[in-house]
């Protein structure tokens, strides 16, 4: 699926009970859980406000902080690379694989290195990583793409991954959450042992120290980044933070918002190699770009860097929650893929994913570094009109928008329009009836004109006053 797209993936989605039903199901769970983790916490809203300031302050001076990260980290002993786009991040991943002679990789959850497709990029020279997060793992194998942003395979019941496995694994048939879970640690465990090479992602950089931070809550990211003895981690430019005490802040925000835990199980702050103990001989961390100095200069879609990937956006948006990861077309989806994806791709690519929501500002209330995404929706809407990538919705939204402006320029041929209107509106059903509300109206009340017109009732009100 692509954002292209975006109407027939709807369609598609929609036509689908099963991950319908596993969607609904996986986002009200996760919004429960959230808003009981929240509610623990009395300083809630000053956190957010605490951390959309951190991450303002960073964005305005993002090349200060990453050269400090970079001096400091290059000073604990980590190797750093630059890299411009998806391209280049990939090639350094694949030479340090070449260079190391690994040929077998395993892998921690990680959206940016699914940004830049860097399993297909491996794969090509036979040196696919393995996936160890469950989730990716289980979509791994199932030849599919990640559907949420911590929740890779949310889309799918237990009933269809016990399925995969049979047909995979070659195991007994079970949709036992605890049996499956035993598959996958066994056949993870080999991985591990075996591995030469880790690669993760990265959740926070620290400038101040050169460290990184991942957490996860199944372990499979510590092991892939102390097992194998070389460990390389993607960061987006975006995720570096001045201090370590800005942890503290994102520390509890974080979690709460995604998952509703207050803590994940594990954190891992690692700060340059560990050739003498028990972790990784080598730390790379690449540093990747990909569209997003361009956004940093962008002064009014500047915040959408500001994301910390919670996924907090996609489970209260009720679009997300009808419609699943899949058909936005993209590595991210809901709210902040909306937002993000067609300032990365552009928007002859992506310019319709902005109207993928119905503005209902559900994102910007849960988001926990208040992101005003419904602003930035609008912007990007704009945007797609006036450079023509608002897709063919557009052309006919054009012509309605001129047949009222015609209209509204006669007062005769408004008084005609409000007639009629009113006319219709005594008409049962006329707003399903016809083509172009039809599928508006499918699923909404249409308002009704008031009986009186304004004028009418101004006329009437002099009348009677005299
Ligand atoms: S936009 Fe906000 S709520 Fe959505 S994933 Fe990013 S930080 Fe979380």
């Amino acid at each position: 699926m692509r954002p292209e797209t975006l109407a027939q993936n709807v369609r598609d989605a929609l036509r689908d009970p099963v991950l319908t039903g596993a969607l609904r199901r996986a986002t009200d769970t996760f919004a429960q859980r959230r808003q009981g983790a929240v509610g623990s916490l009395p300083d809630w809203e000053e956190l957010r406000t605490q951390a959309a300031a951190i991450k303002a302050h960073t964005l305005s001076r993002l090349d200060h902080f990453l050269e400090q990260f970079v001096q400091r980290a290059e000073a604990a002993g980590t190797v750093v690379h630059w890299a411009h786009d998806a391209a280049e991040a990939c090639a350094i991943v694949q030479q340090l694989a070449e260079r190391h002679g690994a040929a077998r990789l395993v892998k921690s959850k990680s959206m940016a290195t699914e940004e830049i497709h860097l399993n297909a990029a491996l794969a090509t020279s036979g040196r696919e990583p393995v996936e160890t997060d469950l989730g990716e793992w289980i979509i791994q194998l199932a030849g599919e793409t990640p559907s949420h942003i911590i929740v890779p395979a949310i889309h799918k019941t237990k009933e269809a991954i016990g399925q995969l496995f049979v047909d995979k694994l070659g195991v007994p048939a079970s949709s036992e959450p605890a049996v499956l879970a035993e598959h996958a640690r066994q056949r993870l465990r080999a991985h591990f042992a075996a591995a030469d090479l880790g690669i993760s992602g990265v959740n926070f950089g620290v400038a101040e120290t050169g460290s990184i931070l991942i957490l996860e809550n199944e372990g499979n990211a510590r092991m892939t980044t102390t097992l194998p003895r070389v460990h390389v981690a993607v960061m987006g430019i975006e995720k570096v933070i001045p201090r370590a005490r800005d942890l503290d802040v994102f520390l509890r925000l974080l979690p709460r918002s995604g998952t509703g835990q207050h803590l994940t199980t594990y954190q891992s702050l690692l700060t340059g190699p560990d050739p003498e103990g028990q972790g990784p001989r080598e730390l790379h961390v690449v540093l990747l770009d990909n569209g997003r100095s361009r956004i940093a200069a962008d002064e009014r879609m500047q915040s959408t860097l500001a994301c910390i990937r919670c996924g907090a956006c996609l489970n209260a948006c009720p679009v997300y929650q009808s419609i699943g990861g899949h058909a936005y077309g993209s590595v991210y989806p809901g709210p902040i893929g909306a937002i993000l994806t067609p300032q990365l791709q552009g928007l002859p690519a992506a310019g319709k994913l902005p109207f993928a929501s119905s503005l209902c500002g559900a994102c910007k209330d849960v988001c926990p570094v208040k992101i005003d995404i419904p602003s930035l929706l609008l912007e990007l809407r704009a945007r797609a009109v006036a450079s023509g990538n608002a897709g063919s919705g557009g052309r006919l939204e054009k012509l309605v928008w001129r047949l009222w402006s015609w209209c509204e320029r006669s007062p005769r041929r408004h008084r005609v329009a409000m007639w009629l209107a009113r006319i219709g509106a005594r008409v049962p059903f006329a707003a399903k009836l016809l083509p172009p509300l039809r599928a508006w109206a499918a699923s909404r009340e249409v308002p009704k004109p008031n009986g009186k017109s304004f004028r009418a009732t101004y006329r009437g009100e002099r009348e009677g006053g005299r």
